[in-house]
């Protein structure tokens, strides 16, 4: 592509003008690296040459000095994110191209050119080859996650590329990595603008309006992941009374709403996500008496919920689980949550039920809500077993990065 070059700290430059440090990985354990699996666990290090600083550049060898990767060292379980399986030194064409890439990817989809869709996610870390890498697009403002400290130090060059290739479509960046960087990096850092300024909050998604805070927002300000599963919804809801559990900001809530569903209750333990749900109920149903927003603890909701006679429930937790070891507690977690929808929900009913863990797998999750059925003697099929979106894809060398998941139930 045609245009200046890129004025920026190259932070590869300064690095690879020293010697970039050498990983030997122990015998046996190349095999995962062999089979294009971005990441290199800590325990499979035999020795390293000199040691790497946080977010350094390395290259990773096998036992016989064969070249296997090169990727972002970080202080860690996953102590090598891999960004190439090729042997050369990275510059900022490297990056150039793998951008593009998922530029290319997305227009390919329709998404620059959508009228009633204008939030999707961008890039999506190691879906997209480029672990530790979180941008999502609201409407003209881009708002960068960093989860890796390899990725955190090449952010100028990277902000100099996104506003190179998005040329005008682009107005804004907002840089949001405050809870997503590991504490023990010692990085110095606050959310804040990095280009343009706040260019609008109010994004669309398949025609329905959400108004966005990037600031005080979960993960980079809305559940975008979401997006086919919520228009699922509004295709079940009419004459329905639906109870959206775990609502953040009521997207869901909306798509029944417009659904027309009868009544449709939005809770959550956030007051703040109340808030932003009031006033996305609003945008789009300006007065409309059907929707109530209530704060409170999803457990204790359900507890109490069986007079209301909700016949479409949603359960959209948070993540239960977030590593292995507390796999077990999360499993539990998912049954107790789906046995009280299974109580409560009126015959004929239609259970929408996730996980977003992705230490959770889809069998296990199946088998958690399963059990929850079974328990409550209900006879339930299932309508649809569903996933992430397009923009959310998943690497076939990848697949944790298949998080969402989702089961749609017909309860009688
Ligand atoms: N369904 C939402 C995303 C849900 S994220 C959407 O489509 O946008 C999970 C939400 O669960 C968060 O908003 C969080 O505040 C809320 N939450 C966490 N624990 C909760 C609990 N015990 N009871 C109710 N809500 C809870």
């Amino acid at each position: 592509m045609p245009g200046p070059a890129i004025v920026c700290t190259n932070y590869y430059k300064i690095q690879t003008m020293r010697e970039i440090k050498r990983i030997i990985v122990k015998s046996g354990k190349d095999q995962s690296l062999r089979r294009l699996h971005p990441w290199l666990f800590s325990g499979a290090i035999k020795k390293m040459s000199g040691t790497p600083r946080d977010g350094e550049l390395v290259k990773v060898y096998d036992n016989k000095n064969e070249f296997l990767a090169l990727g972002h060292y970080q202080i860690g379980s996953i102590a090598v994110r891999v960004i190439s399986f090729s042997d050369f030194d990275p510059d900022e064409n490297f990056w150039m191209e793998k951008i593009r890439s998922v530029y290319e990817y997305r227009k390919m989809l329709g998404f620059f050119d959508s009228e009633e869709t204008s939030v999707f996610r961008f890039i999506n870390a190691e879906g997209d080859g480029m672990p530790g890498l979180i941008a999502d697009f609201y409407n003209g403002t881009l708002v960068v996650q960093f989860h890796s400290v390899g990725m955190y130090l090449i952010r100028d060059m990277l902000v100099e590329i996104f506003k190179r290739l998005l040329g005008d479509k682009l107005k804004a960046i907002y840089y949001k990595s405050g809870k997503t960087l590991p504490h023990k990096a010692d990085i110095d850092h606050k959310d804040a603008w990095l280009f343009g300024e706040d260019n609008g909050r109010v994004v669309k998604e398949y025609g329905n309006s959400f108004k966005i805070d990037f600031e005080k927002g979960q993960k980079t300000g809305f559940f975008i992941d979401q997006r086919e599963n919520r228009k699922l919804v509004e295709k079940y809801s009419k004459d329905k009374k639906v109870l959206n559990l775990f609502g953040y900001s009521g997207a869901f809530s909306v798509y029944a709403m417009r659904g027309g569903a009868e009544q449709v209750h939005t809770v959550d333990s956030s007051a703040i996500a109340i808030e932003l749900a009031k006033e996305n109920l609003e945008l789009n149903f300006p007065g409309d008496k059907r929707h109530d927003a209530i704060v409170a603890d999803a457990f204790n909701y359900l507890d109490s919920a069986g007079d209301k006679g909700y016949d479409l429930i949603i359960l959209d937790p948070p993540a239960f689980a977030k590593h292995q070891n507390v796999l077990h507690k999360a499993l539990q977690g998912y049954k107790r949550l789906n046995a009280k929808a299974f109580q409560c929900i009126r015959p004929g009913g239609i259970l929408f039920t996730f996980s977003c863990s992705q230490a959770v797998s889809r069998e296990n999750f199946k088998r958690s809500v399963f059990v929850a059925a079974a328990n409550s003697g209900r006879s339930v099929r299932i309508l649809y077993q569903l996933s992430q979106p397009v923009d959310h894809p998943v690497s076939i060398y990848h697949p944790e990065g298949e998080y969402l998941k989702g089961l749609v139930l017909y309860v009688e």
